[in-house]
């Protein structure tokens, strides 16, 4: 039987779409191998966020290639539905799939020879209606899933080029939601976090209602799950019925990630992004006022076209004026057929990655702050499996990474501990006080 070793660049709904496609490959006979090892098959789920891409993409073929000369190559994902032609020119890549061809795979496979020229299957993004269903494990350890929900997005910020890649957005059924929910609970996770590239536009028509996010969480919380995270969610969709459900339910974590991007009025306009800054500030302030202790990651981007200093100043500024836990820091790229590209006032690169790096260090301090002010608390923490130096680690419901000593195995338990120490960068060192569900 054939080998198929699978490896994903981008984001957790990438993440998502690449386990299911070798949980396929598992139940059709073959062997799974760890991304590295050699193996017959080698598939790459791409991404086009940035323009390091193609790079990578072109890195990763050749180093599989390397070790193993007849390793039959897939590429797919948002770079291949992007530029398909170019992925076909790289040496070595047997077969290129689209969007719509991904969660498809087998149907397009003959008999995994190698020939002299690449074969390309994907359909226009216009095509791209149809709904993968997808889940995924976060770890080797079963303890964390995420669940595809949504997909695609129909907003039109001018720096993305994920419309082009993924379409328009969709949703699953609730109903089928429910049933992979119950999959992965009866697999054993603890941790549901729900997934797409614009989740909290989740919207299924059900008859004549249209049910949102908050039915698919009512509905989740039913189920006997621990935990329910949301990966991401827009600021213009985080309704107050979500914030009640926050505030309420033991099985929500106290968690947000919720982009910005930057916060200055002018730029968000040119950005396309449904919100200003006095709505996101008095998002967080309600978000903090209702539920304390909650973790709140950001996502900005710098160098925006136009951007000046002093509008980057204008960030920082707004930054420090909200109470949040971390940052995620994007440095901005252009990308083909955006509408940022025939934006005015170009930001030299250096001086991008100089704004981000100043962000970065903003983030840093965030999160000793975010950890230090719940030193000496108590805390339930999801375990995970033991690092390489023997610490067992896991996050809290508000996503402070933590590690513990342990002598008992404590991969996929809920325990709680009294957090000890911060130092900012490594997780934070805590004391095992008492297991919750010692299962
Ligand atoms: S919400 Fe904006 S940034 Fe996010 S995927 Fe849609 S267009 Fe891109």
């Amino acid at each position: 039987m054939k080998s198929v070793s699978l490896h994903t660049l981008g984001c957790k709904l990438n993440y998502s779409e690449t386990s299911t496609i070798a949980k396929d490959f598992d139940s059709k006979g073959f062997i799974l191998k760890n991304y590295g090892e050699p193996s017959d098959i080698f598939v790459l789920n791409t991404c086009s966020v940035t323009e390091n891409a193609d790079k990578e993409c072109r890195q990763i073929v050749r180093s599989i290639l390397r070790n193993k000369p007849d390793t039959y190559v897939i590429v797919t994902g948002c770079y291949a539905q992007l530029q398909p032609d170019e992925i076909a020119q790289i040496e070595g890549v047997d077969l290129v799939l689209g969007i719509s061809e991904k969660m498809k795979l087998f149907d397009y496979i003959d008999n995994f020879q190698k020939k002299e020229l690449s074969c390309i299957f994907r359909s226009p993004v216009e095509n791209a209606t149809g709904f993968g269903e997808a889940f995924s494990a976060d770890t080797d350890s079963r303890t964390r899933a995420f669940l595809k929900i949504q997909d695609g997005c129909d907003y039109k910020c001018t720096f993305c080029t994920i419309p082009f890649a993924r379409g328009k957005s969709r949703s699953l059924d609730l109903k089928n939601v429910i049933l992979n929910a119950k999959k992965i609970i009866d697999s054993g996770y603890k941790e549901i976090i729900l997934t797409g590239v614009n989740t909290g536009d989740y919207n299924f028509k059900n008859g004549s209602k249209i049910l949102k996010l908050i039915d698919v969480l009512y509905e989740l919380g039913k189920l006997e799950i621990e935990r329910i995270r949301i990966s991401s969610i827009e600021p213009n969709l985080l309704s107050d019925e979500i914030i009640s459900f926050a505030k309420s339910s033991e099985k929500f974590c106290k968690h947000f990630h919720i982009p910005l991007q930057s916060g200055d009025g002018d730029i968000l306009k040119l950005m396309k992004r449904r919100y200003n800054p006095d709505y996101y500030f008095d998002l967080i302030d309600r978000l903090n006022d209702e539920i304390p202790s909650v973790g709140i990651g950001v996502d900005v981007i710098t160098g925006f076209p136009g951007e000046t200093e002093k509008q980057f100043r204008n960030t920082l500024d707004f930054l420090n004026s909200l109470n949040i836990s971390y940052l995620h820091v994007f440095t901005f790229s252009e990308r083909r057929d955006t509408e940022a590209l025939k934006l005015m006032g170009r930001v030299d690169v250096r001086e991008r990655r100089n704004r981000t790096e100043i962000l970065r260090r903003f983030s840093d301090s965030r999160r000793f702050d975010f950890y230090s002010k719940h030193i000496g608390s108590r805390q339930e923490v999801l375990f995970e499996a033991k690092n390489k130096n023997g610490f067992a680690e896991g996050y809290t419901s508000n996503y402070i990474r933590v590690k513990a000593e342990s002598n008992e195995e404590l991969e996929n338990k809920i325990c709680n501990v009294i957090l000890k120490e911060a130092d900012g960068v490594n997780p934070v060192s805590a004391e095992l006080i008492k297991e919750k569900n010692y299962a």
